[in-house]
């Protein structure tokens, strides 16, 4: 039986960050929304405008264009990973120097309110309440998104500032944007993201 992703909790509500600083980033993460449009079992729920950031590893590279996506997917948090190593693959991402310059670059934010420590995996992304390219981002999304430690991406977003960030004019991103918030209620993120699980093993 087809299941319908308006009509059941098994879908789990999935936050993606992307980056991307060589070989026409913009077009690089447009290019990326629209393959993460196609992931199996799964629909984009939310998309953030644009933004343009400065590196955070070594500082020799192109500054980084990043967006956020919001997915609803009845795909494991593992499953989701290997999707999304799949689409960095298709950008032929290299993976040579630590923080170093990228195709493109996909990270589970968020999945649910789910912690994951897994080998492969950790959700929240580790370094997600650092970075406000990532923050910002998200906040486009749902200002009112929590983390699984209960801090609002509203709040991380006062305390960690914009600075070395930029929104870039994008009519892709600021379509998308307006466009999938006026979604059904039934696909906006899930309000009881409160419920905090964890999961220390395999998938
Ligand atoms: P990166 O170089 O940033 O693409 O890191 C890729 C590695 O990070 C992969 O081997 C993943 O198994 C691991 N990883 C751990 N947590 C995450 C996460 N939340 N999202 C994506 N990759 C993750």
């Amino acid at each position: 039986m087809k299941r319908s992703i308006n009509s059941s909790d098994i879908f789990a509500d999935a936050c993606i960050a992307m980056g991307s600083n060589l070989d026409h980033p913009e077009q690089q993460l447009i290019q990326g929304v629209k393959h993460l449009r196609q992931l199996p079992q799964s629909q984009l729920t939310g998309c953030s405008k644009l933004y343009r950031s400065l590196p955070v590893g070594p500082q020799n590279q192109p500054a980084f264009y990043n967006a956020v996506v919001a997915l609803k997917t009845a795909l494991s948090p593992l499953q989701l990973l290997k999707q999304l190593q799949m689409i960095e693959q298709l950008h032929n991402r290299k993976r040579d120097i630590h923080w170093g310059p990228r195709t493109l670059d996909l990270d589970i934010l968020l999945y649910d309110h789910l912690i994951i420590k897994t080998k492969q995996l950790t959700v929240p992304h580790y370094q997600m309440h650092l970075r406000n390219f990532v923050l910002f981002p998200l906040a486009d999304i749902n200002k009112t998104i929590t983390l699984p430690g209960g801090q609002s991406v509203s709040s991380l977003c006062r305390q960690i500032g914009n600075e070395r960030l930029w929104i870039e004019k994008n009519s892709f991103f600021e379509q998308l944007n307006s466009q999938l918030k006026k979604l059904s209620p039934a696909m906006k993120l899930k309000s009881n993201m409160q419920n905090t699980d964890t999961l220390t093993t395999g998938e």
